[in-house]
């Protein structure tokens, strides 16, 4: 049996993690389950899987969690310390990275440093530490599988022998796909007025609200941009992002002899959860045979970056390299959070990332210090910004 801990097991993610798992029991154990504060998703989740640990964020909803499960046997936990011991328990073969943001930074490093089968969908924290994290998972003989839909998709159309170097195994160029969003087509100048409910309709996908936010503004694929280049050693001129509003083909790969090879499937990140579980076989997801003559047809768009400037602003912070990414996405996250709340207008999302990219010092990535400092600086920017509006 492989023992598995759930790191945001109340989210979206998490919930897709549990579905596939619920259709392999005889292959999986689940160890651990965390939560934020959702008591009540976490009793339900805690009763149906029987996990040995649950976490929660803090103390309270920890001893709340203990009240509903009264009788059950279980350890119940709370705090960022707790969440880094459930990652690294020795019973503990493969992680869940499914938290949201920069939340999930420490725990996902401690699995990568504990040598455990990292299953990455918290990008924020390859976006933040990417050096540190992919040197965490050499030295510590990790290994490391994206779930990003379209970082796995890359994955299965890349050759094994990536890590030696993409122009060595003739990888010329990575396609990034995107959906475009729920706002790929309204006139510009409607833009100013969007709400929080209409960001979050995503067009082909069910997910948290903070990346529905990020997919709007195509933050999401600025992001992944970085995420990619982590992952598979490749520059920014090497990946090219493309819209693709059917969110048939998760991505694809450009090689040298002209090849291009994608990996298809209808949106349900069930497949990409299956795949890293059980890589490198092959087990059932739940998720739906694609059919093709369903689809009909693909298309692709090259992406409107008057429309999308938040791509051009992390293509510009993976340029800048070192603490850039960091900064990039603390200023991304406080302006997600005020714009959900409606302390701001859609078009200021990306004033406040610029505003802070130029505000902060860019430092060299040598520790996970520097790296936690960049990101509180530019969160104390941004956080002003709002303030002074
Ligand atoms: P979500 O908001 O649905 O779930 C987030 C989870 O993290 C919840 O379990 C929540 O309790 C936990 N959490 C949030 N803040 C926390 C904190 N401060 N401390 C401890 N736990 C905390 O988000 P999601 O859509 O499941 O996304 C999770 C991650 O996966 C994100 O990084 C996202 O970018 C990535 N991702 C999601 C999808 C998707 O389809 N949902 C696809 C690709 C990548
Ligand atoms: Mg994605």
């Amino acid at each position: 049996m492989t023992g598995i801990t759930i790191l945001g097991a109340t989210g979206s993610i998490g919930k897709s993690t549990l579905d596939v798992l619920a259709l392999h029991r005889d292959k999986y154990r689940i160890i651990a389950l965390t939560a934020n504060h959702n008591v009540e998703r976490m009793a339900s989740l805690c009763q149906t899987h029987k996990p040995r640990y649950a976490v929660m964020a803090n103390e309270q909803a920890a001893k709340q969690l203990k009240g509903r499960l009264s009788g059950q046997e279980i350890t119940i936990l709370s705090g960022m310390k707790a969440l880094e011991e459930v990652a690294v328990l020795d019973e503990v073969d493969f992680v869940m990275a499914a938290i949201v943001g920069a939340a999930g930074l420490l725990s996902s490093l401690a699995a990568a440093r504990a040598g455990k089968r990292v299953l990455l969908a918290n990008k924020e924290a390859l976006v933040m530490s990417g050096d540190l994290f992919m040197q965490a998972v050499v030295e510590n003989n990790a290994e490391l599988l994206p779930i990003d839909s379209e970082h796995n998709a890359i994955f299965q159309s890349m050759p094994h022998a990536f890590r030696d170097g993409l122009k060595q195994v003739g990888v010329e160029r990575i396609l990034l796909t995107a959906s475009g969003g729920p706002f790929r087509t309204i006139p510009v100048n409607e833009l100013a007025t969007v709400t929080p409910e209409q960001a979050i309709a995503h067009p082909n996908w069910e997910m948290g609200k903070k990346i529905s936010v990020d997919s709007a503004t195509m933050m999401n694929k600025g992001l992944e941009v970085i995420e990619a280049h982590w992952l598979f050693g490749a520059s920014a001129d090497d990946i090219e992002v493309v819209i693709h509003p059917q969110s048939v083909i998760h991505s694809m790969v450009s090689y040298s002899d002209g090849s291009v090879l994608a990996q298809l499937g209808n949106p349900d990140m069930r497949t990409p959860i299956a795949h890293a579980l059980a890589w490198p076989q092959r087990i059932e997801s739940g998720v739906a045979p694609l059919d093709i003559f369903e689809v009909g047809r693909l298309d692709f768009e090259k992406p409107d970056l008057e429309r999308f400037p938040c791509l051009t602003l992390a293509y510009q912070a993976l340029r800048a390299g070192g603490t850039a990414p960091a900064i990039l996405n603390a200023a991304n996250e406080i302006a997600v959070e005020a714009f959900l709340e409606e302390r701001l207008s859609y078009m200021q999302i990306p004033q406040i990332i610029d505003s802070t990219l130029q505000a902060i010092d860019v430092k060299s990535v040598n520790s996970l210090d520097t790296v936690l400092e960049s990101d509180s600086l530019a969160r104390e920017h941004a956080n002003k910004y709002l303030h002074n509006l």
